[in-house]
């Protein structure tokens, strides 16, 4: 984790999410290839400052994909949003991410669920990350690591973000912490 020292000359603040349900070519299991990746996020424009701890989540939309592992990252860079989105698409490729249909089976996903309290749609981005309020595998880690972090376009706490995605829950998304 970053130092005081080191995040002084990084500006923004951002929540990145990251997950994976695919081994990366070279590693013995996810909980190696993804702490590999989290590594990599970090350099001289980014400093991961939190992590919250790892979850087993289902697929979402619920498939026969075998099941996640996710986390969320609190991160500071001196990138702007999209320079941001640059860096973590590099990384996703540098592991093997093969694009193929939306929503298949992945070795990374990295996503920008917030940068600053800012709200961004362009071509490329909208932040937050607009399904956030549906996604367990988002909520049950931001609120870990950010309970009182709010979303700038709907006002509301991360927390009560996650108590409102619970009360809908019809029971399948799972979302467990990882043993390791
Ligand atoms: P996915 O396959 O779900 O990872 O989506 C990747 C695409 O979503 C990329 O083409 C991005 O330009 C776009 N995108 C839109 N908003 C975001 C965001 N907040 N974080 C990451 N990718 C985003």
């Amino acid at each position: 984790m970053a130092s005081a020292s080191q995040l002084s000359h990084l500006p923004h603040q951002a929540f990145i999410g990251i997950g994976s349900n695919l081994i990366a070519e070279g590693f013995d299991n996810l909980h190696l290839s993804l702490s590999a990746a989290v590594q990599q996020i970090g350099c001289a424009d980014v400093a991961v400052a939190g992590q919250s701890s790892w979850y087993v989540t289902s697929a979402v939309p619920v498939s026969d994909q075998p099941d996640y592992l996710n986390a969320v990252l609190d991160i500071r860079t001196a990138f702007e949003a999209e320079q941001l989105l640059d860096h973590l698409q590099q990384i996703e490729l540098q592991f093997g991410r093969i694009r193929t249909v939306r929503n298949a089976a992945r070795t990374l996903d990295l996503d920008i669920i917030s940068f600053d309290d800012e709200v961004i749609a362009t071509d490329r981005l909208d932040v937050p990350h607009l399904r956030l309020h549906e996604r367990k595998f988002v909520l049950y880690p931001l609120a870990e690591l950010a309970a009182n972090w709010r979303d700038p376009r709907s006002g509301k706490l991360a927390d009560t973000l996650k108590a409102e995605c619970d009360a809908v829950d019809d029971g399948s998304q799972k979302c467990r912490l990882f043993a390791r």
